[in-house]
């Protein structure tokens, strides 16, 4: 990267008066977070997962932070992402790749230092083929089914390994790991089933460290934690413990600017399809985030000033969304006044909960064209 490319990506972000949004993110309430779900682990390692950009925050920032925190084990999804993610934290920290390496890229994993999991027979011939080629042996983690059926050996393959340990040539086995389908339902069966799974099948592996827990699943208990936990959520701030009061501190804030302010007549139509009319004079504001920022179309939510809720008036915008502003006293919000979206009042999963999705989605659906501070890094 020359000077020019270098000096492009630390201004690829708007200004804030060139943004329409702010979005701050607490890297101190994610410290604390991850010292929170270490404080319930004892003697099981944390690890950190940081797959799709810190789940919208970040991921070089947020590794860098876990890392001040001791944190030595990272998770990403894709191979593009760990390449990415070595390079800023350069060699040391164990990055593992959730979804294996791509056919035919091993030798490049390899070469930075990342640890493919083998969800399948066939990504672990590949890994220990790569290994022998490079003569040396290559560390792995083998990820089985235990119940989700989405990646991982399925159990007759975990029985074909027993039986053929030479598949392994090549290779070290760095740890077994299975992940929990139904974590954040603590009185599902699901959860004891998967237990006594992976039980079973790691029996039939070399011994290795053992994970099986996501952010939920380490409120599961102790039986649950195994060698290393793999929390990502619940660092972020969103809820581990759906229907419990959230153990977890808000990381981010999302304010939007002010564009303008109006007083409309009774009986007026507001915004596409004038899915919304006044029924008496009502005073407006226009705010400048829409769904193009990843604000759900479905979450009409409000938003907050002074503590005062706001609520949405018709549709959402691409772009904007017009707020009632009748609550505050005339000409208390002005034109480049931020009002609260997401924060103290109003919180990542309450704006899930008002979209009829998930935190999950809310925050890896955050938008490209906000001005980003990152606080207490
Ligand atoms: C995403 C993911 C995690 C983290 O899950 P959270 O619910 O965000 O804590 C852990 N393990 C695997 C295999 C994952 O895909």
């Amino acid at each position: 990267m020359d000077r020019d490319d270098a000096r492009k990506c630390e201004t690829s972000q708007p200004s804030l008066a060139e943004a329409g949004a702010l979005l701050t993110i607490d890297l101190s309430a994610l410290r604390e977070n991850y010292r929170l779900l270490k404080s319930h682990l004892g003697a099981t390692r944390c690890a950190g997962v940081v797959k799709a950009d810190g789940y919208g925050l970040g991921a070089a920032e947020v590794a860098k932070a876990l890392l001040a925190e001791g944190c030595d084990t990272f998770f990403v999804a894709h191979l593009g992402e760990g390449l990415t993610l070595r390079a800023v934290l350069s060699d040391g920290p164990e990055i593992y790749i959730l979804n294996g390496t791509p056919p035919g890229a091993e030798a490049e994993a390899a070469a930075a230092d990342l640890i493919t999991i083998a969800n399948s027979l066939e990504q672990l011939a590949a890994w220990a083929a790569a290994a022998r080629a490079l003569g040396r042996k290559l560390p792995v983690a083998l990820q089985v089914d235990s119940g989700m059926s989405r990646l991982g050996m399925m159990p007759g393959e975990v029985e074909t390994l027993a039986r053929n340990p030479g598949l392994l040539e090549g290779v070290e086995v760095r740890l077994v790991m299975s992940h929990l389908a139904c974590a954040d339902e603590p009185e599902h069966p699901a959860n004891a089933a998967q237990k006594k799974a992976f039980d079973l099948l790691r029996s039939l592996l070399p011994a290795a460290p053992a994970s099986l827990t996501n952010s939920s699943g380490i409120f599961l208990g102790p039986d649950y934690h195994y060698d290393l936990a793999r929390p990502g959520a619940a660092l972020y701030g969103i809820n581990p413990t759906p229907g419990k009061p959230n153990p977890m501190r808000e990381v981010i804030r999302l304010s939007a600017k002010v564009i303008q302010t109006r007083t409309l007549e009774a009986d007026i139509g507001v915004g596409y399809g004038h899915t919304f009319r006044t029924t008496g004079p009502l005073r407006a504001a226009t705010i400048s985030l829409g769904y193009a920022d990843g604000w759900h179309r479905r979450a009409a939510a409000g938003a907050f000033f002074n503590g005062v809720r706001l609520p949405f008036v018709g549709r959402v915008s691409m772009d904007s969304i017009i707020i009632d502003i009748s609550a505050l006293p005339e000409g208390a919000l002005k034109a480049g006044d931020l009002v609260e979206m997401i924060g103290s009042h109003q919180t990542v999963d309450d704006v899930a909960g008002h979209a009829g999705t998930i935190g999950y989605e809310v925050l890896t659906g955050l938008g490209h064209r906000f001005h980003r501070i990152y606080e207490g890094g």
